[in-house]
Formats: C-alpha cells, sequence, structure tokens
C-alpha cells in the first residue's frame, strides 16, 4: 500500500499512513479501541488483526509513517522511548557488547548500569563525536554501537556516515537515537544507520500530552522480526489514543521544526553573545565544535540548546528560579518553552555540568523568549 511513493518530505508528512477510511470516507484516521479482533473457529486470522497487545489499526497506520518519514522498511511503535530503547538492547544474545555515547539520554545510561549487566550485556561509554574512539572500541568486539546526535544535554554531534562505516567494518549494527533532530532535519538510515529510534513523546507528539516511542529498521530482517516477537510477547505496545494522538503530531512536524529552528538559532545567538553566559551548546553556532558535521548531515539545527551559566550551579539555579515564561520542567519538543537543570534531575550521581540548563525552545514569539531570557539574567 505504498501511495507514498515518490513524494517530497513535506508532503509524506501529511499523507504517510493517512488514507482515507474506506468504511465512512472520514479523512482523520478513525480510533479502533478494540483488543481483539474475529478470528475463525480454529484461530484462523480473518481480518489482518488479532489482539490489541500485538497490533492495532492506528498503530499500523502510525509504523507506516514513522517508516516512511526516516526512509526505513518497517517501524515498531512502542509505549515510551524507553520502551523502544530496551526492546532494542534486551534483542542482543548475552555476552554482547555495546557502545554507548558518553554523553546522553539519562535513561540510557540507567539501563546500562542497572539493567542490562545482570543479561549479561556490556555497555561501554565513548565520546563518539570522535569517530577513532570508535574505532578503539570496536578492537574488542561490538554487537551494536548506540548513538545519539545532537546528544542530550550538551549537543554533542557525531558523523553518523563515519560511525556506520566503523561499526560495519567490524560487523557491528548502527542505532541513532534520532529524538532531538526528527526526520525533519537528519535521516541516519539514509547516512548508513541500521535502525533509527525515537521518543515520539517528545516533537512527533509535539504537544506534551502523549507518551510514547518507536524503532525504524532500514531492513525488515531477522533482527526486525526478533524485536517485533519480543514486543508482541512482552506487551510494550502503544495504545490507540496514544497512537492516534502522535499520527496527528506527524502532519504538522516539519511547519513546527521550522519554527522551534528559527526561534533556537536566534536564542541562541542572543545569550552566545550574553556576558552571564559561559557557553551556548547549539550546532548552529560556528563554534560549536560539531558546526561542520552538523550542517552536513542536518538540515537545520534543531530547536534544543544548553547553556553554562557563568558563576556555576547557584548562579544557574537563579537563572532557572527568574524564568517567567520558560516553565521548569522535564521533556521536550513541546509548543511551549521548557528549562531545566539537568544535573539536579540526574539522581545520586549527576554527570551534566552544574551550571547546565537546556533550553527546550518552544514556539512562542522569540521576542517574548529573548525578554525572558534576558530579565531572568540580570
Ligand atoms: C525522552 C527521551 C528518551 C526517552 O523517551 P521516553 O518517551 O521518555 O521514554 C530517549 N532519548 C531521548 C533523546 C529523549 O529525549
Amino acid at each position: 500500500m505504498n501511495t507514498t511513493f515518490g513524494m517530497k518530505f513535506d508532503t509524506l508528512a501529511v499523507h504517510a499512513g493517512a488514507e482515507v477510511d474506506p468504511q465512512t470516507g472520514a479523512v482523520a484516521p478513525p480510533i479502533h479501541l478494540s483488543t481483539t479482533f474475529r478470528h475463525g473457529p480454529a484461530g484462523e486470522r480473518v481480518e489482518d488483526l488479532e489482539y490489541q497487545r500485538e497490533d492495532h489499526p492506528t498503530q499500523r497506520r502510525l509504523q507506516e509513517a514513522l517508516a516512511a518519514l526516516e526512509g526505513g522498511e518497517r517501524a515498531l511503535a512502542f509505549a515510551s522511548g524507553m520502551a523502544a530503547i530496551s526492546a532494542m538492547l534486551e534483542s542482543l544474545p548475552a555476552h554482547s557488547r555495546v557502545v554507548i555515547p558518553d554523553d546522553c539520554y539519562s535513561g540510557l545510561r540507567n539501563l546500562a548500569t542497572d539493567f542490562l549487566p545482570e543479561r549479561g550485556i556490556e555497555t561501554v561509554a565513548v565520546d563518539l563525536s570522535e569517530p577513532e574512539a570508535l574505532r578503539a572500541a570496536c578492537a574488542r568486539g561490538v554487537a551494536l554501537v548506540w548513538a545519539e546526535t545532537p546528544s542530550n544535554p550538551r549537543m554533542k554531534i557525531c558523523d553518523i556516515a563515519a560511525l556506520a562505516r566503523i561499526a560495519h567494518e567490524h560487523g557491528a549494527l548502527l542505532a541513532c537515537d534520532n529524538t532531538f533532530a526528527t526526520p525533519v532535519l537528519q535521516r541516519p538510515l539514509a547516512l548508513g544507520a541500521d535502525v533509527v529510534m525515537h521518543s515520539t513523546t517528545k516533537y512527533f507528539g509535539g504537544h506534551s500530552d502523549v507518551l510514547g516511542g518507536a524503532l525504524v529498521f532500514a531492513r525488515a530482517d531477522e533482527r526486525f522480526e526478533r524485536v517485533l516477537h519480543r514486543r508482541h510477547v512482552t506487551g510494550a505496545t502503544l495504545a490507540p489514543f496514544s497512537a492516534w494522538l502522535i499520527l496527528r503530531g506527524c502532519r504538522s512536524l516539519p511547519a513546527r521544526m521550522r519554527m522551534h529552528c528559527a526561534n533556537a538559532r536566534k536564542l541562541a545567538d542572543f545569550l552566545a553573545a550574553h556576558p552571564a553566559i559561559e557557553r551556548v551548546n547549539y550546532p548552529g553556532l560556528e563554534s560549536h565544535p560539531g558546526h561542520a558535521v552538523a550542517a552536513r548531515q542536518m538540515r537545520d539545527f534543531g530547536g534544543m540548546l544548553s547553556i553554562e551559566v557563568r558563576g556555576g550551579r547557584e548562579a544557574a539555579l537563579r537563572v532557572a528560579g527568574n524564568l517567567k515564561l520558560f516553565i521548569n520542567a522535564t521533556s521536550l519538543g513541546g509548543c511551549e518553552s521548557l528549562v531545566e537543570h539537568r544535573a539536579s534531575v540526574e539522581g545520586a550521581h549527576p554527570v551534566s555540568p552544574q551550571n547546565l540548563l537546556r533550553l527546550s525552545v518552544g514556539l512562542e514569539d522569540v521576542e517574548d523568549l529573548i525578554a525572558d531570557l534576558r530579565q531572568a539574567l540580570t
């Protein structure tokens, strides 16, 4: 049912998985809440669905859209981004080694320290902004390289094509967390990655009101089948209404990303010139060490940035507390701008610098956002 072949990206975002309902002519997709689907007396499939934990019509539409947008053969939706990450990592055989980025989403780090060792999966944290560091780590044998670019929260950039080459030379797969960039800005599968992961809770959902995750596979191969089987059995499937909301988010994703990017770029310029700021981590700034790679592999630089405030932890907390429009909250990718002192929410062993604040730049008028930061920094 590939009616979307050959469409340009923004058209795909609107039309992928959006077939008019053949029964009613409804243009917006119906939501089917049924947990079970009729089968024959000996369990023969009648329609092509059986039980909601395995699949349901809205999740199917979403998966079709995600595969089209990332340019993969198949996509799997999950109940959250972490469910997607753990499905992928826990599908590896015991005694596998996995490379993860030194700067990454804290949930991945927690999975790596608290759960993967019990399964005999060893993780090594590597600075993946240096491809040669990956080569060194691969020398001891690696099953999977997990990249995240831009990374959370330091906005490190890694060269996806270079990492894919090195991983493949060593017989490893490359998976890429594309949550910050979204396929609007960056398509890792086209650069050689084997799997893309999303927390669809963020930009895909786009309104801070739905939790979800996804894996998109370049090939519908054995690995895909294994992860699919795992989701069927363990049940980290996406609920129908959540799938529906995330699918709706796809339609406006390119338009929203343009404004997130434009606002973030203006904020980055303002902050880079502000005397109270020691450092701005935004790949769109020419001073960013990953700028050249980001300019090559991304269409624009995204709506996330982090700042390191002069004066350390106390100064950073004062700025976060002074902000009026930016809301102090975790998560990202919604319409409203958010700020978070990451070190405070990273548990007993924070890894983010104590003077770092992460900003999720929303869709407000950028003049208001700049005014809010200006008053908070004085
Ligand atoms: C939020 C996030 C996740 C985890 O996703 P959840 O939907 O919260 O489970 C993973 N990676 C990145 C980069 C994220 O921002």
